[in-house]
């Protein structure tokens, strides 16, 4: 008998008729002999609902209240399938992250999972019961309820597979696997088999919102099979998240990832003295703002130079007023500011391998006439900041320059 812990994300739940199919594949799956554990996500659409309501109360609502209402999404869908699941005969029982001591740390809105009690879980499997589990949430030590952040039931399912040794974590969300790119940006994108959790890491951290971050994290760490597959289809094959020995066709491009949170600024004309970039970043990390691309040119004129960075979009605004304070102290001459900005990375483990990628990349933006912004480079990826108003051009030029349509 196996053990599974299946996540069902916010469109599989996104009403009732969805939640009944859901109740029907889940009880079929439970008639076989595994036992399951059944994470799930607010209905579609609810928890930017209720992040919106917040909102007209307060620009900046305490994190502790705002985790204390984001929750209640999960609480709704939990109870909702454990009563379909009940009405199609299949015995089934739900808790909220509290109930099954899903422990986290008190980082309110990106809290870390410590520790899962699985003594409840499996109690109840025991009884025969699938048990269904508030993805997205946990308790911190003082019994705060806690968020795990946007797309956080995906962690919290691989959290469980960890924590009762599942055979298989499998994610069913709206299309059936990891593509090569979004397929929403490119509809010949290509399903991969398999992809490792190296190379989904840095796709999810690039921007491709299929899998949260720590989610894969947490699978490559405690070796947990990953699996991606459509909950809206039947018998789905999805995307294995595997390591890296696993898999057999290694393509030197595995897939092109994309991020419309980002924003950029610069600092023009600093002086070029040592400690420039400490004393630019310094009071933007002590905001709690998180810098991702940095760029420090040569000096652009006797003794001057130009800082440049990038945020998320949420931080913009933030983040500008305070390098307006950072350049009048520096005797810097202008920001620059820029919200219109996305970023594109290719990923693959065969660039390990391959001279030449980034120069194939920039010749193809080049063709296009898409200006590039911004460049970083690590052993397995590569990206650029671009124009927004270039994104699927640019998206769809390289996935076709890199051969990675369907065949
Ligand atoms: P859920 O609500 O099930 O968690 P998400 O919206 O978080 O679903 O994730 C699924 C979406 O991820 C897809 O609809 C797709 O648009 C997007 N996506 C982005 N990059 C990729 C990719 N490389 N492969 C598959 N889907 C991707
Ligand atoms: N409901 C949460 C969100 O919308 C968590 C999730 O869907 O995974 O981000
Ligand atoms: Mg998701």
């Amino acid at each position: 008998m196996a053990l599974i812990v299946q996540k069902y994300g916010g469109t599989s739940v996104g009403s009732v008729e969805r939640v009944q199919a859901v109740a029907k594949k889940i009880k079929a799956f439970a008639r076989s002999g595994d036992q399951l554990v059944v994470s799930v996500s607010a209905m579609s659409g609810e928890t930017n609902r209720m992040m919106a309501l917040a909102k007209q109360l307060q620009d900046k609502p305490s994190l502790r209240e705002v985790d204390m209402l984001l929750a209640t999404g999960e609480q709704v869908t939990i109870s909702l399938l454990s009563m379909a699941l009940q009405q199609i005969g299949c015995d089934a029982i739900s808790y909220l992250g509290s109930q099954v001591r899903i422990v986290t740390d008190s980082e309110h809105g990106k809290a870390r999972i410590k520790s899962i009690d699985d003594h409840r879980i499996h109690n109840s499997l025991d009884e025969g019961k699938v048990v269904i589990i508030a993805g997205f949430q946990g308790v911190d030590e003082q019994g705060h309820i806690t968020t795990l952040g946007r797309g956080g039931s995906d962690t919290t399912a691989v959290a469980l597979a960890a924590a009762l040794k599942a055979d298989e974590c499998q994610i069913y969300t709206d299309v059936d696997g990891v593509y090569t790119t979004d397929p929403r940006i490119e509809p010949n994108a290509r399903k991969m088999k398999s992809v490792s959790y190296e190379e989904m890491l840095e796709m999810a951290s690039l921007g491709s919102k299929v899998l949260q971050i720590r989610a894969v994290e947490f699978a490559s760490k405690y070796q947990v099979p990953l699996r991606v597959l459509s909950s809206m289809i039947d018998n789905p094959v999805g995307t294995l998240i595997t390591s890296e020995e696993n898999i057999v066709e290694q393509a030197v491009i595995s897939g092109i990832a994309h991020n419309k949170d980002e924003a950029k600024l610069s600092l023009i004309g600093v002086p070029d003295k040592p400690g420039i970039a400490f004393k630019i970043l310094k009071p933007i990390s002590e905001a709690n703002i998180e810098v991702d691309m940095i760029v420090q040119s040569v000096s652009a004129r006797e003794g001057l130079t130009n800082f440049a960075f990038t945020v998320h979009r949420d931080d913009f605004n933030q983040a500008k007023s305070i390098l307006q304070t950072i350049c009048d102290n520096l005797g810097a001459m202008d920001v620059q500011s820029d919200d219109k900005v996305v970023k594109v990375s290719l990923v693959g483990i065969g660039m390990r391998s391959h001279a030449g990628i980034a120069t194939q990349m920039f010749e193809v933006l080049h063709n296009e006439r898409i200006n590039i912004q911004m460049i970083a480079t690590s052993e397995i990826k590569i990206s650029v900041v671009i124009d927004e108003k270039y994104l699927e051009l640019a998206v769809r030029s390289l996935h076709s320059a890199f051969d990675l349509e369907k065949g």
